[in-house]
């Protein structure tokens, strides 16, 4: 993939998506698959921002039944399928528990309830041709299996455990860049360390946008007949630049932050666990009083996340201090002591902006903002020809990227050509069956590689593997 300025200079698109994170290559890569011309632009790396810090878990949305919010359940569950359709080889299945104590909300016999509606919600959630991807039911276990899989956890009161599945992405940061070249094969023009600096606005229209070029400091403008505003947590710095027309309205962003420790805490399950510290959600049916915190397996580490807290300051300033790593270890290891986490255990630590609610909240708490949105600011008394996403999750990001370029296709009067991302493979997600393909391609010995790298380069490159394989060998 190259940087073509000079296309993105002279031609007149059809939309111009400005931020490239998960949300804005799915959008081009939708809009180009539906025959619109598109130019995406990013002022950093392709998904460096906030779609690089997900905990990497694709969620079917299990919590949501907190709220009985069955409409979003359903759009998590159906996206999580559609991922591991057109994505084979980065996500997969991954077993997920929480303790239960008592025989009250965190009991047994509510999680038990709780399991068997989001199996009934998630009624078509198998049916694909990989028995890899097969989710199954649901289940409450008890306290002694529940022991066995999180030693050490608290006795006190403990019945069992709630097993269910979700997804998780094994390289969400490759999965994005398999949304990009996708869209780029399909016509999008792509271009990194492109930075919006304005908008081209006449008579109270959208025009385009004005850029910089980050690597040569040149300005250029690029033209569109609408401009997609993907910029995740930017969202309210790039509407600052409308001459007056900038919305009322501005998202808060709250703060958020994953650790990656060097034990592998649990091999096989992603581990829920209640933090000590006291959260209410008041607008839940079901108000548990506690984050849950989870621990997942990922490669030979553990991810854990995700702590919330409230941010004041510009996007760009975003970081993470000693203190907040230490804070987090604190709660981890009261949450979970077995854990004995250590600073030099953890070798990574990243985090992110997130929306936050409307809702008030006591000082401190942190409420995110659940649904996406997909502003057209026309209808909020703005400029025409100016779409912004209000991005709330990784899971859904293909889904909001769907609806919105439905709404492009109807803003630019084109005739609404159905999606069809959701049933198309990535680039290199041309696999039908995972273990086959690696065993087949094992046995063909790629290249001269042995088992092992074979199956990582497919893990991570899926079908396209030969093309890394023979770069590999023609520069070692
Ligand atoms: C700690 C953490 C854990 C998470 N875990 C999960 C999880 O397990 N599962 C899940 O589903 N979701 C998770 N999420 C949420 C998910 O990561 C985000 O919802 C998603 O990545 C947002 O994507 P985005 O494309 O909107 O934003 P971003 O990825 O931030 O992309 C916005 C892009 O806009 C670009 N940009 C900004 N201004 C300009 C400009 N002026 N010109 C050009 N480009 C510009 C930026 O460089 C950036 O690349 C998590 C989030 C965090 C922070």
């Amino acid at each position: 993939m190259q940087r073509n300025l000079e296309k993105l200079k002279t031609r007149q698109f059809d939309v111009v998506i400005v931020g490239g994170g998960i949300y804005g290559v799915c959008c081009a890569w939708d809009a180009a698959l539906r025959g619109l011309s598109v130019a995406l632009v990013d002022k950093n790396d392709f998904g460096s921002a906030t779609s690089s810090n997900s905990l990497k878990i694709i969620h079917g949305g299990l919590r949501y039944l907190q709220h009985a919010d069955f409409r979003r359940m359903r759009e998590s569950i159906t996206e999580r399928k559609n991922l591991m359709r057109i994505a084979p080889h980065l996500v997969a299945p991954l077993p997920c528990i929480i303790p239960t104590y008592g025989h009250g909300i965190k009991g047994k016999e509510v999680m038990a309830v709780a399991l068997a509606i989001n199996d009934l919600v998630g009624f078509d959630r198998n049916g694909l041709p990989d028995p890899q991807k097969h989710m199954p039911r649901g289940r409450v276990v008890s306290r002694e299996d529940c022991l066995k899989i999180v030693p050490g956890i608290d006795e006190n009161e403990l019945t069992g455990g709630a097993i269910w599945y979700d997804c998780q992405v094994r390289n969400s940061e490759r999965l994005l860049l398999s949304f990009l070249h996708s869209a780029t094969r399909a016509g999008a023009v792509a271009a990194n360390y492109v930075e919006m600096t304005g908008f081209c606005i006449e008579k109270n229209r959208v025009t385009g946008v004005k850029v910089r070029d980050n690597i040569n400091g040149t300005d250029f403008d690029i033209h569109g007949r609408l401009v997609i505003n993907n910029c995740g947590p930017w969202l309210n710095t790039i509407l600052m630049n409308l001459n007056g027309h900038t919305p009322k309205k501005k998202y808060k962003m709250s703060a958020a932050m994953n650790l990656v420790v060097r034990k592998k805490l649990f091999p096989e399950f992603a581990v829920g666990i209640s933090s000590k510290t006291e959260f209410r959600d008041q607008d839940a049916l079901i108000d548990k009083g506690s984050r849950l915190f989870f621990i997942t397996p990922w490669r030979d580490y553990s991810l854990i996340g995700t702590t919330h807290v409230q941010y004041e300051g510009d996007a760009s300033d975003f970081t993470i201090t000693e203190a907040d790593i230490r804070t987090f270890i604190d709660e981890i290891n009261a949450a979970y002591p077995p854990a004995n986490l250590k600073r030099e255990d953890v070798c990574f630590f990243y985090g992110g902006l997130l929306p936050e609610d409307e809702y008030p909240v006591t000082e401190g708490d942190v409420r995110l903002l659940k649904s996406y949105k997909i502003i057209d600011h026309s209808l909020d008394g703005g400029l025409d020809g100016l779409l912004s996403v209000v991005s709330v999750k990784y899971t859904t990001a293909r889904d909001v990227a769907e609806k919105t370029v439905d709404r492009a296709l109807s803003k630019l009067g084109r005739k609404q050509v159905s999606s069809t991302t959701s049933l198309t493979p990535v680039f290199g997600g041309e696999i039908e069956h995972v273990s086959n393909y690696l065993t087949k391609e094992k046995a063909r010995a790629f290249a001269g590689l042995n088992d092992e790298s074979i199956e990582h380069l497919i893990m991570n490159y899926g079908s396209e593997y030969p093309a890394v394989a023979r770069y590999i060998s023609e520069n070692e």
